[in-house]
């Protein structure tokens, strides 16, 4: 669409400032443990964890990896699986293994403080354009936007951006920081805080808004669109099987790969069920057990069936019971048998919690779990 003279910018956006600065020190949110917090190491972590996830939801969270984890040398120091076990239920465990390597590469390079710099903040493993201005901004006071999908909404339609491009929203970012420059930190919280409270996807509550008397989508009539919509196609269905393989007491468990999906958790041995014409799962899992794993086993009844959706696929996990008849493991992939009460010490994808906590080992108390 042509831009037409009404249709400009607001030359003066940066006048926003200090409306939604007066709104954000009214409201101060109290269920955000890192509110306040000015540790460079524990905004870090706190901004990993809210990279794909509520803040509420990763706030206890926080609190149990920074008691566990003070500074970024324990963190540095820390076995993965003591740091994955932290991570269990938040999903995305690449930014607990990248966090990890992250502290090794602060220890290393910046003799244990974390860099100041976004270009350096950039190298750092996991640490993206928003991490690391939500950390230079916050943690060193430094004028870096940190622009969320919640800010990115606010931004669009505080000035209808038709793009909303990242150099758009940059430059509308850094107008509001510049205008008051003594609080960077603050005004990308804010941004953030007011897209999630009030300038919401749907139903945006315009008449509750420090912004609305200079809101331009407002104006306008085009909140609807701001800011424009990322087609996603459904993501494509993954059909598997796994075995939940008994011997005596204990059961079978296989720790994934560190490097690909779910990297470095626990689960238990398992195949592909190709579309359109999958094989049945039971004789599919007789025949990985034998040939990918060096078992005899009987497999028997099914479980249960368990969904989960990934960014980029939806699982459909099909779950059957199986008994040991003969063989050692042969898998590359390092494996144990594990008998009840033990499930709690391993980190096991969130998905497969509730199983294991009512058909694998339903008198075992997960540590975890129980928090
Ligand atoms: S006035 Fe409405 S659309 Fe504009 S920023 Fe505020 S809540 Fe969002």
């Amino acid at each position: 669409m042509a831009s037409s003279p009404k249709r400009r910018a607001d030359p003066d956006a940066s006048a926003a400032a200090p409306p939604l600065l007066a709104w954000f020190d009214a409201r101060q949110r109290d269920d955000v443990a890192w509110r306040g917090e000015r540790d460079p190491y524990a905004i870090l972590v706190a901004e990993v964890m809210a990279q794909q996830t509520r803040v509420e939801t990763a706030a206890p969270y926080h609190r149990r990896f920074m008691d566990r984890f003070p500074d970024v040398w324990t963190l540095a120091e820390a076995e993965e699986d003591d740091v994955l076990g932290l991570w269990e239920g938040l999903g995305y465990y690449a930014r607990a293994r990248n966090l990890r390597r992250a502290a090794r590469r602060v220890v290393s390079e910046y003799g244990g403080r974390i860099p100041r710099a976004v270009s350096e903040l950039r190298t750092l493993p996991g640490v993206g354009p928003y991490t690391a201005g939500a950390v230079a901004s916050v943690a060193f006071g430094l004028p870096e936007p940190a622009v969320d999908g919640n800010a990115r909404r606010v931004l669009s339609r505080l000035g209808d951006l038709e793009t909303a491009s990242p150099s758009e929203l940059d430059r509308a970012a850094r107008a509001l920081i510049a205008a008051v420059p003594e609080r960077p930190g603050d005004v990308n919280q804010a941004l953030m805080d007011l897209g999630s409270a009030v300038c919401t996807p749907r139903g945006p509550r315009c008449g509750a808004c420090p912004l609305s008397s200079r809101c331009l989508a407002l104006r306008r009539g085009t909140i609807g669109e701001r800011p424009p919509r990322k087609r996603r196609a459904r993501s494509p269905e993954r059909a598997e099987a796994a075995a939940i393989v008994r011997r005596g007491g204990r059961v079978l468990v296989l720790r994934r790969p560190s490097d690909g999906l779910l990297g470095g958790l626990w689960d238990f041995p398992s195949v592909a069920l190709p579309a359109p014409t999958p094989t049945p799962p039971v004789p599919a899992l007789t025949r990985v057990l034998r040939e990918g794993f060096g078992l005899d086993c009987r497999v028997g009844e099914e479980i249960r069936v368990l969904r989960h959706t990934f960014s980029h696929f939806r699982l459909r996990l099909t779950v059957h019971r199986a008994r040991w008849r003969s063989g050692e493991v042969t898998s590359a992939r390092q494996h144990r048998w594990v008998g009840r009460g033990e499930f709690g010490d391993l980190a096991f994808p969130a998905y497969l919690r509730r199983l294991i906590n009512e058909d694998v080992s339903p008198r075992a108390v997960s540590p975890r779990n129980a928090r």
